[in-house]
């Protein structure tokens, strides 16, 4: 029996891109500022096309200026490096994006560390790190996957969660570790927890928010789950799936949503939920960016 809403991340992500782009139109009015977001796509890893792809499609329809850069997998360090650097200088450039993974010459910390952290629009500046861990995010860049899924517990619950445990399940530096902090600053009890931590599905069961990003099919299961918990799905596992009798390649979250939603109270599904929200604070982290040079509020 399903007990657990279903939380629409494309729904809500399309109406949060509707308040960019009216947002955006204003801007351009009002300032003559068109948001630029680029880019940077370094080989041919098919994952990271489609995801160049999608936001690419997304900032054009805000209305920003989009600019893609692609370049070959055996691109040196140097010309990546300068490629940065003219963007860090162009006027019409507010988001610069690196696509990750990087091929394994090239050295990832040294390319998002060249961003200037005013054009961080991924939050991986040290910078934006910093003031995010300081609790100073009213100008600090968050990562977008964390920013969106915390919109989404915020619609649940609110935006004071005092009183309530979340349990983070893994600890990157793009997810796990932001998103912790995130939880931290709305007063949440929170637990981070990864591949070393014991009893693991005890420690997820004491949680009111959940939230997996680790990238293991369907491992969170009903057994782990606190009944009403919200659950925020943030994996990405592609996986053989058999629909009407014929396999495909699918995409599956880090939990198991049929199962857990006889329990949960709310879920976010996969594909649907946390991706497209992701894409979205990009694009809402490209207009902060725009018109914070523009010296008006972000
Ligand atoms: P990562 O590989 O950098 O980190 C995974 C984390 O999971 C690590 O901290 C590790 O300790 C932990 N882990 C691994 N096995 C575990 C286990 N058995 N039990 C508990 N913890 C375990 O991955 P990431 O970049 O944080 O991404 C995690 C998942 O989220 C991936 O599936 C990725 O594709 C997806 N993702 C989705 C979006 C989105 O927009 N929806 C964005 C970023 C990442």
């Amino acid at each position: 029996m399903t007990v657990a809403k279903r939380i629409d991340g494309k729904a809500k992500a399309a109406e949060f891109a509707a308040s960019i782009t009216r947002e955006t139109a204003t801007l351009l009015d009002e300032h003559g500022i068109r948001p630029g977001l680029a880019v940077v796509i370094i080989g041919e890893d098919p994952a990271s096309q489609v995801y160049v792809r999608n936001k690419k499609r997304t900032a054009e329809s805000c209305g920003f200026h989009s600019v893609q850069h692609k370049l070959a997998e055996d691109v040196s360090q140097t010309d990546v490096l300068q490629l940065i650097d003219n963007l860090n200088n162009d006027d019409a450039i507010h988001g610069i994006l690196v696509q990750l993974p990087l091929p394994g010459h090239l050295d990832e910390q040294a390319i998002t560390q060249a961003i200037e952290p005013s054009k961080d629009v991924d939050g991986f500046h040290f910078v934006n790190i910093g003031k995010l861990t300081a609790g100073h995010t009213s100008d600090a860049f968050v990562p977008c996957t964390p920013a969106g899924c915390m919109l989404m517990i915020e619609d649940e619950l609110g935006n004071d969660l005092s009183g309530k445990s979340a349990v983070v399940i893994g600890r990157s530096n793009i997810v796990g570790k932001p998103m912790a902090a995130l939880l931290l600053q709305v007063n949440a009890t929170v637990t981070v927890t990864h591949s070393r931590t014991k009893d693991l599905p005890q420690v997820v069961a004491a949680a009111d928010i959940i939230i997996a990003a680790v990238g293991r099919p369907e491992m969170v299961k009903a057994d782990w789950v606190k009944p009403g918990a919200i659950i925020i799905d943030v994996g990405i596992n592609r996986v053989e799936k058999t629909i009407n009798g014929e396999t495909k390649m699918g995409l599956t979250g880090d939990v198991d949503f049929d199962d857990v939603s006889t329990v949960a109270g709310a879920v976010t599904p996969v594909p649907g939920g946390v991706g497209p929200m992701t894409i979205t604070m990009l694009m809402a982290n490209t207009l902060r960016s725009a018109r914070l040079a523009a010296g008006l509020e972000g």
